[in-house]
């Protein structure tokens, strides 16, 4: 039912930019995926478009029930509240502590006024803990977010993006800035969510070795096309 769909969707950006050529790709629901290609290609655009951050120009985009394209803007906050984000540079509240990073990928389940007093309720933080204990980072539950080494910061990130209870974890270059023994333990971890829980994961990378170590699917993007769609671990850079 979680299942991801895309037929012939092209994505132009209002400076004439088009940043995917008539895509199409079935993802079905408990997906690992890796997406590659050289900065520019589109793989975050591609991600954006499948979170409802960007539109589609023309072609179809479902994702689970929701149909995306031309969708309103009601249907896509529905649509987000389903799908975990995890981004380069981590998007965290660096003065907040770790808990209540996480605490914010409950938002689109907690009624406005309880985030607003920060009531958040006994399980919204016992999903958090779970989340934070799935990524081993519990123990730093009170510390501020800033405190914490790149790894931890992107593992609060991933909790954060898990506290949703979400269908689809897309992540965008989540290791880019990470020296390569923390690029290997988040990969790790994110291949492990997918394993575990059954959730489709989609990460973008520009690394073909990590993508072909952690993805099991790999879709390689060239000038907004996808050039490559297969076995990952089989892949060459030749592909
Ligand atoms: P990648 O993630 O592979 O680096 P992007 O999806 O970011 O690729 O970019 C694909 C193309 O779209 C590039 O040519 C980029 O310059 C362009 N682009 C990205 N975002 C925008 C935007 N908001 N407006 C116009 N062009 C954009
Ligand atoms: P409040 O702001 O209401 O005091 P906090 O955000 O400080 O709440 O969190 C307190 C909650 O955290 C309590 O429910 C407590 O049981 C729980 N808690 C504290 N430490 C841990 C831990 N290491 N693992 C799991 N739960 C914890």
């Amino acid at each position: 039912p979680w299942s991801i769909s895309l037929d012939d969707v092209t994505v132009r950006y209002p400076n004439g930019t088009v940043a995917l050529k008539d895509v199409s790709l079935d993802i079905p629901a408990g997906s690992m995926i890796a997406v590659v290609g050289l900065s520019g290609s589109g793989k975050s655009t591609l991600i954006r478009t499948i979170n409802g951050l960007v539109p589609v120009t023309s072609g179809t985009l479902d994702v689970g029930e929701h149909r995306v394209s031309g969708a309103t803007p009601r249907a896509l906050r529905r649509l987000r509240g389903d799908i975990g984000m995890v981004f380069q540079g981590f998007n965290l509240a660096g003065r907040a502590s770790v808990l209540n990073n996480v605490l914010v990928g409950r938002l689109a389940h907690t009624p406005l006024w309880r985030t607003l007093l920060g009531l958040y309720s006994e399980s919204d933080k016992q999903l958090a803990y779970r989340a934070l204990d799935s990524v081993g980072i519990l123990s730093k539950l009170y510390q501020r977010a800033s405190n914490l080494s790149g790894g931890q910061q992107q593992r609060v990130a991933i909790a954060r993006a898990l506290a949703q209870e979400p269908r689809i974890v897309l992540a965008d270059e989540p290791v880019a800035s990470l020296d390569p023994p923390t690029a290997h333990g988040v990969m790790a971890d994110l291949r492990r969510i997918n394993r575990d829980l059954g959730i489709t994961v989609i990460v973008n990378l520009h690394l073909l070795d990590l993508a072909r170590e952690y993805g099991v699917r790999m879709i390689g993007m060239r000038a907004g096309e996808v050039v490559y769609d297969g076995d990952a671990a089989g892949a060459t850079d030749s592909d």
